[in-house]
């Protein structure tokens, strides 16, 4: 690591940190030649994903293709492309996080149906028409109670802890106003 100033291969470090939640470690560092003081980041290696396709092939992980799915998935829904980009970053990060370097592409599928679910209902129905390869009107009524049961699921989770909340807030509000 050169000094940006003089160029000299030679520094001390001052302080080591870490840094990104732990992802990289931040270095304080001083040049033993004109004593410029600069830092550097020592990031983890990125190892590639190998996706393992129906076909029994593999080949490695391409988040365009997976970001293309998506944009078909999600045309006229309003969702926005920047929310395209980050489902795509969300699924690579929990790739990434795992032990196993190889992903059959039916759990990226499956990742991919996990987020869109919560984005929007229309993208989700689309695209797991085109993944699960619906075969008639039965596979689609199926994925929409599907659908709908997991909402009801999350929207009974949520209540309760909502009216706690406002139980809890009431007693310290109002009376002295
Ligand atoms: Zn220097």
């Amino acid at each position: 690591m050169r000094c940006p100033v003089c160029q000299c291969p030679d520094n001390r470090v001052l302080e080591s940190r870490s840094a990104e939640s732990g992802h990289s470690v931040r270095r304080r560092r001083e040049c033993l030649q004109c004593t410029h003081r600069f830092t550097t980041y020592e990031r983890i290696e990125f190892v590639p994903i190998v996706v393992l396709k129906r076909s029994g092939e593999r080949e490695s992980f391409d988040r365009s293709k997976v970001l293309r799915g998506i944009v078909r998935a999600c045309e006229k829904t309003g969702v926005s492309p920047m929310q395209l980009e980050n489902v795509v970053d969300e699924i690579e990060a929990e790739l990434q996080q795992r032990i196993t370097r190889e992903v059959s592409s039916s759990e990226i599928g499956e990742l991919v149906l996990k987020y869109l679910q919560t984005l929007n209902e229309v993208a989700y129905i689309r695209f797991a028409s085109v993944y699960k390869q619906f075969q008639g009107i039965r596979d689609f009524v199926e994925t929409l109670n599907h659908l709908r049961e997991s909402t009801e699921c999350i929207e009974l989770e949520t209540l309760p802890a909502e009216t706690e909340n406002r139980a809890a807030v009431a007693p310290f509000m109002s009376p002295s106003r």
